[in-house]
Protein backbone atom coordinates (compact mmCIF):
# COMPACT_ATOMS: atom_id res chain seq x y z
CA UNK A 1 0.00 0.00 0.00
CA UNK A 2 1.61 3.14 -1.25
CA UNK A 3 2.06 5.90 1.33
CA UNK A 4 -0.18 8.06 -0.60
CA UNK A 5 -2.93 6.10 -1.23
CA UNK A 6 -3.05 5.59 2.42
CA UNK A 7 -3.06 8.88 4.03
CA UNK A 8 -5.55 10.18 0.72
CA UNK A 9 -8.26 7.21 2.43
CA UNK A 10 -8.19 10.30 5.13
CA UNK A 11 -9.55 13.07 2.93
CA UNK A 12 -12.71 14.17 3.48
CA UNK A 13 -14.74 17.37 3.32
CA UNK A 14 -16.47 18.98 5.41
CA UNK A 15 -18.59 22.72 6.09
CA UNK A 16 -16.94 25.02 7.50
CA UNK A 17 -17.96 25.39 10.87
CA UNK A 18 -16.86 29.57 12.66
CA UNK A 19 -14.52 29.35 15.45
CA UNK A 20 -16.57 29.27 18.89
CA UNK A 21 -13.51 30.83 20.85
CA UNK A 22 -13.54 34.50 19.42
CA UNK A 23 -10.73 33.82 17.38
CA UNK A 24 -10.22 37.47 15.20
CA UNK A 25 -9.07 35.53 12.43
CA UNK A 26 -12.49 33.32 11.47
CA UNK A 27 -14.94 34.09 9.42
CA UNK A 28 -16.21 31.91 6.11
CA UNK A 29 -14.45 33.85 3.47
CA UNK A 30 -11.29 33.75 5.41
CA UNK A 31 -11.52 30.21 6.04
CA UNK A 32 -12.70 29.28 2.53
CA UNK A 33 -10.34 30.96 1.03
CA UNK A 34 -7.43 28.96 2.90
CA UNK A 35 -9.56 26.09 2.03
CA UNK A 36 -9.40 26.35 -1.72
CA UNK A 37 -5.31 27.09 -1.25
CA UNK A 38 -5.02 23.99 1.13
CA UNK A 39 -7.27 22.14 -0.26
CA UNK A 40 -4.85 19.38 -2.03
CA UNK A 41 -3.34 18.87 1.26
CA UNK A 42 -3.20 15.12 2.62
CA UNK A 43 -4.85 15.75 5.72
CA UNK A 44 -3.76 14.30 9.23
CA UNK A 45 -4.98 10.85 10.49
CA UNK A 46 -7.80 10.36 12.74
CA UNK A 47 -6.15 10.51 15.79
CA UNK A 48 -4.84 13.93 15.53
CA UNK A 49 -6.99 16.77 16.34
CA UNK A 50 -9.80 17.27 13.87
CA UNK A 51 -9.36 19.13 11.18
CA UNK A 52 -11.95 21.91 11.25
CA UNK A 53 -11.45 21.65 15.32
CA UNK A 54 -11.36 26.08 15.75
CA UNK A 55 -8.70 27.22 13.47
CA UNK A 56 -7.33 23.98 13.00
CA UNK A 57 -6.99 24.42 9.56
CA UNK A 58 -3.87 26.67 10.35
CA UNK A 59 -2.66 24.24 12.61
CA UNK A 60 -1.50 21.96 9.59
CA UNK A 61 2.04 21.18 8.32
CA UNK A 62 3.57 19.44 6.17
CA UNK A 63 6.46 18.21 4.84
CA UNK A 64 7.24 17.94 1.13
CA UNK A 65 9.86 16.56 -0.95
CA UNK A 66 10.79 18.33 -3.91
CA UNK A 67 13.76 16.06 -5.16
CA UNK A 68 15.47 13.63 -2.48
CA UNK A 69 18.88 12.37 -4.33
CA UNK A 70 22.63 12.84 -4.02
CA UNK A 71 25.15 13.99 -5.55
CA UNK A 72 23.32 14.66 -8.99
CA UNK A 73 19.36 14.56 -10.73
CA UNK A 74 19.19 12.06 -12.54
CA UNK A 75 15.56 11.16 -14.72
CA UNK A 76 14.39 9.24 -11.95
CA UNK A 77 15.31 11.41 -8.69
CA UNK A 78 16.82 15.13 -8.53
CA UNK A 79 19.27 16.20 -5.88
CA UNK A 80 18.40 17.66 -2.96
CA UNK A 81 15.75 19.90 -2.25
CA UNK A 82 12.21 19.53 0.67
CA UNK A 83 9.91 21.92 1.69
CA UNK A 84 7.76 22.73 5.22
CA UNK A 85 5.15 24.27 4.75
CA UNK A 86 3.35 26.35 7.80
CA UNK A 87 0.74 28.49 8.18
CA UNK A 88 0.80 29.83 4.41
CA UNK A 89 4.65 30.01 4.64
CA UNK A 90 6.90 27.66 2.85
CA UNK A 91 10.15 27.08 3.83
CA UNK A 92 13.06 25.59 1.53
CA UNK A 93 15.80 23.57 2.86
CA UNK A 94 18.43 22.82 0.46
CA UNK A 95 17.68 23.63 -3.09
CA UNK A 96 19.67 21.39 -5.59
CA UNK A 97 19.93 22.14 -9.50
CA UNK A 98 16.50 21.13 -11.09
CA UNK A 99 14.27 22.43 -7.64
CA UNK A 100 12.65 25.04 -10.08
CA UNK A 101 11.08 22.19 -12.23
CA UNK A 102 10.12 19.96 -9.79
CA UNK A 103 8.33 22.77 -8.06
CA UNK A 104 6.74 23.77 -10.83
CA UNK A 105 5.34 19.67 -11.28
CA UNK A 106 4.26 19.96 -7.56
CA UNK A 107 1.56 21.61 -6.13
CA UNK A 108 3.56 23.58 -3.95
CA UNK A 109 4.38 27.72 -5.00
CA UNK A 110 7.79 28.84 -5.46
CA UNK A 111 6.71 32.12 -4.86
CA UNK A 112 5.45 31.97 -1.40
CA UNK A 113 9.04 30.77 -0.71
CA UNK A 114 10.23 33.26 2.14
CA UNK A 115 12.96 31.51 3.96
CA UNK A 116 15.52 28.97 2.43
CA UNK A 117 17.37 26.88 4.66
CA UNK A 118 21.22 25.34 2.88
CA UNK A 119 22.84 22.67 4.81
CA UNK A 120 26.15 23.06 2.83
CA UNK A 121 27.76 24.56 0.12
CA UNK A 122 27.75 21.30 -2.29
CA UNK A 123 26.13 22.15 -5.31
CA UNK A 124 23.83 18.97 -4.99
CA UNK A 125 22.05 21.37 -2.35
CA UNK A 126 22.58 24.45 -4.06
CA UNK A 127 23.08 25.27 -7.57
CA UNK A 128 19.25 25.44 -7.98
CA UNK A 129 19.44 28.30 -5.60
CA UNK A 130 20.02 31.27 -7.99
CA UNK A 131 17.95 30.30 -10.84
CA UNK A 132 14.95 29.59 -8.35
CA UNK A 133 15.10 33.17 -7.17
CA UNK A 134 15.41 34.42 -10.55
CA UNK A 135 12.22 32.56 -11.61
CA UNK A 136 10.38 33.37 -8.91
CA UNK A 137 11.09 37.06 -9.71
CA UNK A 138 9.46 36.80 -13.71
CA UNK A 139 6.52 35.36 -12.01
CA UNK A 140 6.11 37.81 -9.10
CA UNK A 141 3.16 40.55 -9.82
CA UNK A 142 4.22 43.60 -7.65
CA UNK A 143 1.44 44.57 -5.40
CA UNK A 144 1.35 48.30 -5.74
CA UNK A 145 0.43 49.00 -2.58
CA UNK A 146 2.51 46.66 -0.53
CA UNK A 147 6.31 45.88 -1.05
CA UNK A 148 7.73 42.42 -1.33
CA UNK A 149 8.27 40.41 1.10
CA UNK A 150 11.97 39.89 1.71
CA UNK A 151 13.42 36.03 1.64
CA UNK A 152 15.71 35.53 4.25
CA UNK A 153 18.46 32.63 3.18
CA UNK A 154 20.27 30.91 5.81
CA UNK A 155 23.32 28.82 5.05
CA UNK A 156 27.37 28.59 5.85
CA UNK A 157 29.62 31.19 5.65
CA UNK A 158 30.44 31.93 1.84
CA UNK A 159 26.71 31.45 0.54
CA UNK A 160 26.25 35.77 0.62
CA UNK A 161 29.07 35.75 -1.81
CA UNK A 162 28.30 32.81 -4.13
CA UNK A 163 24.69 34.14 -4.73
CA UNK A 164 26.35 37.73 -5.04
CA UNK A 165 28.65 36.67 -7.57
CA UNK A 166 26.26 34.14 -9.55
CA UNK A 167 23.26 37.27 -9.90
CA UNK A 168 25.85 39.57 -10.62
CA UNK A 169 27.43 37.95 -12.99
CA UNK A 170 24.65 37.27 -14.89
CA UNK A 171 23.35 40.79 -14.27
CA UNK A 172 20.13 39.40 -12.69
CA UNK A 173 18.12 41.63 -11.10
CA UNK A 174 14.73 40.21 -8.48
CA UNK A 175 11.90 42.06 -7.96
CA UNK A 176 12.33 41.79 -4.29
CA UNK A 177 14.90 41.96 -1.49
CA UNK A 178 16.44 38.98 0.15
CA UNK A 179 19.39 38.63 2.86
CA UNK A 180 21.85 36.14 3.63
CA UNK A 181 22.12 35.70 7.36
CA UNK A 182 25.88 33.06 7.40
CA UNK A 183 26.23 30.62 10.18
CA UNK A 184 30.04 30.80 11.26
CA UNK A 185 31.48 27.43 11.05
CA UNK A 186 34.32 25.74 13.22
CA UNK A 187 37.59 24.37 12.20
CA UNK A 188 36.57 20.72 13.41
CA UNK A 189 33.50 20.41 10.88
CA UNK A 190 35.33 18.68 8.27
CA UNK A 191 38.68 17.97 7.22
CA UNK A 192 41.57 20.70 6.47
CA UNK A 193 41.45 20.63 3.04
CA UNK A 194 37.33 20.91 2.90
CA UNK A 195 37.47 24.28 4.43
CA UNK A 196 37.04 26.97 2.15
CA UNK A 197 39.77 29.78 2.09
CA UNK A 198 38.94 33.37 3.25
CA UNK A 199 39.65 35.24 0.29
CA UNK A 200 36.52 32.73 -1.56
CA UNK A 201 34.50 33.28 1.36
CA UNK A 202 35.18 37.08 2.45
CA UNK A 203 31.83 39.35 2.27
CA UNK A 204 32.72 41.65 -0.83
CA UNK A 205 30.95 44.21 1.33
CA UNK A 206 29.38 44.84 -1.72
CA UNK A 207 25.54 44.60 -1.80
CA UNK A 208 23.81 43.41 -5.07
CA UNK A 209 21.11 46.06 -5.40
CA UNK A 210 18.80 43.68 -4.00
CA UNK A 211 20.47 42.45 -0.73
CA UNK A 212 19.83 43.45 2.38
CA UNK A 213 22.73 42.97 4.95
CA UNK A 214 22.44 39.43 6.43
CA UNK A 215 23.89 38.75 9.80
CA UNK A 216 26.60 36.73 11.07
CA UNK A 217 25.41 33.98 13.14
CA UNK A 218 28.30 32.95 15.31
CA UNK A 219 28.31 29.33 17.57
CA UNK A 220 26.58 29.86 20.84
CA UNK A 221 28.87 27.88 23.00
CA UNK A 222 26.14 27.58 26.33
CA UNK A 223 23.88 25.65 24.07
CA UNK A 224 26.19 24.61 20.78
CA UNK A 225 23.95 26.09 18.29
CA UNK A 226 23.31 28.42 16.68
CA UNK A 227 19.74 30.48 17.39
CA UNK A 228 18.78 31.65 13.93
CA UNK A 229 15.31 32.66 14.68
CA UNK A 230 13.18 33.15 17.62
CA UNK A 231 9.79 34.56 17.08
CA UNK A 232 5.91 34.13 18.44
CA UNK A 233 5.38 31.18 16.57
CA UNK A 234 8.59 29.60 15.78
CA UNK A 235 12.45 28.66 17.43
CA UNK A 236 14.67 27.89 14.56
CA UNK A 237 18.24 26.86 15.63
CA UNK A 238 20.68 25.13 13.13
CA UNK A 239 23.66 22.38 14.86
CA UNK A 240 27.32 21.53 13.28
CA UNK A 241 27.64 18.23 11.51
CA UNK A 242 31.15 16.61 10.57
CA UNK A 243 31.15 16.51 6.50
CA UNK A 244 33.73 17.08 3.78
CA UNK A 245 32.89 20.80 4.11
CA UNK A 246 31.04 22.24 7.21
CA UNK A 247 27.55 21.29 6.76
CA UNK A 248 24.68 22.27 9.22
CA UNK A 249 21.80 20.72 10.38
CA UNK A 250 17.99 22.72 10.95
CA UNK A 251 15.79 21.85 14.41
CA UNK A 252 11.92 24.16 13.71
CA UNK A 253 10.55 23.88 17.19
CA UNK A 254 6.86 25.46 17.07
CA UNK A 255 6.21 26.71 20.72
CA UNK A 256 2.87 24.81 22.29
CA UNK A 257 -0.59 25.91 21.49
CA UNK A 258 -2.94 26.59 24.14
CA UNK A 259 -4.84 23.87 25.30
CA UNK A 260 -9.41 24.44 24.44
CA UNK A 261 -11.07 26.54 26.65
CA UNK A 262 -12.84 24.70 28.93
CA UNK A 263 -16.50 25.97 27.48
CA UNK A 264 -18.71 23.98 30.55
CA UNK A 265 -16.92 26.31 32.91
CA UNK A 266 -17.10 29.01 30.79
CA UNK A 267 -20.76 28.99 30.76
CA UNK A 268 -21.15 28.43 34.31
CA UNK A 269 -19.19 31.44 34.83
CA UNK A 270 -21.55 33.52 32.73
CA UNK A 271 -18.85 33.57 29.45
CA UNK A 272 -20.47 33.29 26.66
CA UNK A 273 -18.76 32.48 23.23
CA UNK A 274 -17.22 35.98 21.70
CA UNK A 275 -13.68 38.08 21.85
CA UNK A 276 -13.19 37.37 25.67
CA UNK A 277 -12.84 33.32 24.60
CA UNK A 278 -10.29 34.91 21.93
CA UNK A 279 -8.44 36.93 24.13
CA UNK A 280 -7.94 34.11 27.31
CA UNK A 281 -6.85 31.72 24.63
CA UNK A 282 -4.43 34.07 23.77
CA UNK A 283 -2.85 34.28 27.57
CA UNK A 284 -4.90 37.30 28.56
CA UNK A 285 -6.95 37.43 31.95
CA UNK A 286 -10.78 39.24 31.76
CA UNK A 287 -12.75 40.75 34.24
CA UNK A 288 -16.15 40.03 34.46
CA UNK A 289 -19.03 42.22 34.94
CA UNK A 290 -19.30 41.66 38.44
CA UNK A 291 -15.57 42.01 38.87
CA UNK A 292 -14.48 38.53 38.99
CA UNK A 293 -11.19 38.25 37.15
CA UNK A 294 -10.78 34.87 35.20
CA UNK A 295 -7.10 33.63 34.58
CA UNK A 296 -6.19 31.30 30.97
CA UNK A 297 -4.92 29.26 33.33
CA UNK A 298 -8.06 28.45 34.97
CA UNK A 299 -10.23 27.63 31.81
CA UNK A 300 -7.73 26.40 29.43
CA UNK A 301 -7.02 22.34 29.28
CA UNK A 302 -3.36 21.39 29.42
CA UNK A 303 -1.22 22.96 26.62
CA UNK A 304 -0.68 21.25 22.84
CA UNK A 305 2.82 20.42 22.57
CA UNK A 306 4.15 22.40 19.75
CA UNK A 307 5.85 20.25 16.63
CA UNK A 308 9.36 19.84 15.56
CA UNK A 309 10.93 18.72 12.42
CA UNK A 310 14.58 18.48 12.23
CA UNK A 311 16.72 18.19 8.56
CA UNK A 312 20.07 17.35 8.99
CA UNK A 313 22.79 18.13 5.73
CA UNK A 314 25.51 15.65 4.70
CA UNK A 315 27.05 14.13 7.42
CA UNK A 316 29.10 11.01 8.87
CA UNK A 317 28.57 12.10 12.33
CA UNK A 318 27.20 14.88 14.85
CA UNK A 319 29.97 17.59 16.27
CA UNK A 320 28.78 18.22 20.13
CA UNK A 321 26.12 18.32 21.99
CA UNK A 322 24.04 20.57 19.87
CA UNK A 323 22.56 18.38 17.60
CA UNK A 324 21.00 15.87 20.55
CA UNK A 325 19.52 18.69 21.90
CA UNK A 326 18.26 20.91 19.62
CA UNK A 327 16.72 17.11 18.15
CA UNK A 328 15.59 15.81 21.46
CA UNK A 329 11.89 14.44 20.62
CA UNK A 330 11.58 15.87 17.05
CA UNK A 331 8.76 14.48 15.31
CA UNK A 332 10.16 14.48 12.28
CA UNK A 333 13.91 13.59 11.67
CA UNK A 334 15.31 13.98 8.25
CA UNK A 335 18.85 11.95 7.98
CA UNK A 336 20.75 11.08 4.88
CA UNK A 337 21.26 7.81 4.14
CA UNK A 338 23.69 8.09 0.92
CA UNK A 339 25.03 4.13 0.93
CA UNK A 340 23.89 1.26 2.50
CA UNK A 341 25.12 -0.57 5.26
CA UNK A 342 27.57 -2.71 3.88
CA UNK A 343 29.13 0.57 2.22
CA UNK A 344 29.68 1.99 5.39
CA UNK A 345 33.47 2.33 5.30
CA UNK A 346 32.89 3.94 1.82
CA UNK A 347 30.08 6.31 2.87
CA UNK A 348 32.31 7.51 5.91
CA UNK A 349 34.97 8.19 3.68
CA UNK A 350 33.04 10.47 1.59
CA UNK A 351 31.19 12.18 4.66
CA UNK A 352 28.27 10.20 4.47
CA UNK A 353 26.15 8.09 6.43
CA UNK A 354 24.15 4.50 6.32
CA UNK A 355 20.68 3.94 7.10
CA UNK A 356 22.00 2.11 10.13
CA UNK A 357 23.57 5.20 11.25
CA UNK A 358 21.35 7.65 10.79
CA UNK A 359 18.45 5.29 12.77
CA UNK A 360 21.51 5.33 15.67
CA UNK A 361 21.28 9.54 15.42
CA UNK A 362 17.03 8.94 15.57
CA UNK A 363 16.75 6.42 18.50
CA UNK A 364 19.64 9.00 20.85
CA UNK A 365 17.60 12.03 20.05
CA UNK A 366 14.11 9.85 20.49
CA UNK A 367 12.74 10.56 16.98
CA UNK A 368 8.93 9.73 16.19
CA UNK A 369 9.60 9.50 12.72
CA UNK A 370 13.02 9.08 11.25
CA UNK A 371 13.01 9.90 7.01
CA UNK A 372 15.94 8.58 5.27
CA UNK A 373 16.78 10.91 1.88
CA UNK A 374 20.00 11.48 -0.06
CA UNK A 375 20.44 8.04 -1.80
CA UNK A 376 22.88 7.45 -4.00
CA UNK A 377 21.73 6.86 -7.77
CA UNK A 378 22.54 3.57 -7.48
CA UNK A 379 19.29 3.03 -5.74
CA UNK A 380 16.36 3.57 -7.75
CA UNK A 381 13.30 4.73 -7.02
CA UNK A 382 10.48 1.26 -5.57
CA UNK A 383 8.55 1.95 -8.26
CA UNK A 384 11.26 2.32 -10.50
CA UNK A 385 13.19 -1.25 -9.42
CA UNK A 386 13.31 -4.26 -12.17
CA UNK A 387 13.85 -7.82 -11.23
CA UNK A 388 17.83 -8.41 -10.80
CA UNK A 389 18.56 -4.99 -10.27
CA UNK A 390 21.60 -5.39 -7.63
CA UNK A 391 20.59 -2.30 -5.12
CA UNK A 392 17.64 -2.00 -3.60
CA UNK A 393 16.58 1.00 -1.97
CA UNK A 394 14.12 -0.91 0.41
CA UNK A 395 16.50 -2.20 1.64
CA UNK A 396 18.09 0.92 2.91
CA UNK A 397 14.62 1.34 4.99
CA UNK A 398 15.10 -2.53 6.48
CA UNK A 399 18.40 -1.95 7.95
CA UNK A 400 17.02 1.10 9.57
CA UNK A 401 14.28 -0.45 10.69
CA UNK A 402 16.59 -3.31 12.18
CA UNK A 403 18.47 -1.21 14.10
CA UNK A 404 15.31 0.38 15.53
CA UNK A 405 13.62 -2.62 16.25
CA UNK A 406 11.41 -2.18 19.40
CA UNK A 407 11.89 1.55 19.55
CA UNK A 408 8.76 2.55 18.10
CA UNK A 409 10.13 4.76 15.44
CA UNK A 410 8.79 4.61 12.54
CA UNK A 411 10.92 4.95 9.23
CA UNK A 412 9.82 6.45 5.88
CA UNK A 413 11.89 6.93 2.78
CA UNK A 414 11.73 9.43 0.92
CA UNK A 415 11.04 9.76 -2.79
CA UNK A 416 10.36 12.85 -5.04
CA UNK A 417 6.74 14.83 -4.06
CA UNK A 418 6.41 12.25 -0.85
CA UNK A 419 4.67 14.91 1.45
CA UNK A 420 4.01 14.12 5.17
CA UNK A 421 1.44 15.83 7.29
CA UNK A 422 2.53 16.25 10.48
CA UNK A 423 -0.23 16.91 13.05
CA UNK A 424 -0.34 18.19 16.33
CA UNK A 425 -1.11 15.48 18.81
CA UNK A 426 -2.63 15.64 22.30
CA UNK A 427 -0.87 14.36 25.14
CA UNK A 428 -4.27 12.97 26.33
ZN1 LIG B 1 24.85 15.93 -0.95
ZN1 LIG C 1 27.71 17.16 0.62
Amino acid sequence: MCFWGWFSSHIYIKPFRLCGNGCACCSHAYLLSHWLEWSHLILPPPDCLPFFETCSLYHIWTIQWTICGSAYPSPHRGASALVLRTEGECWLFDCGEGTQTQLMKSQLKASRITKVFISHLHGDHLFGLPGLLCTVSLNLNPCPTQPPTCVDIYGPQGLRQFLRVALELTSSQLLFPYSVHELEPTTDQCPTEGQLSPDVTADSGRLHPQERAGRTIPLDVNSDCYVILEEKRFVVKAFRLFHRVPSFGFSVQENDWPGRLNTELLKDLGLKPGPLYGRLKAGESVTLENGQVVKPSEVLEEAIPGRKVCVLGDCSSLLGEGPLRACHRADILVHEATLSDEHREKAVDHGHSTPSMAAAVAQACCARMLVLYHFSQRYKPAAQQKEGDEDDVLELRRQAEETLQGTGIEVTLAEDFLTIPIPLIRLH
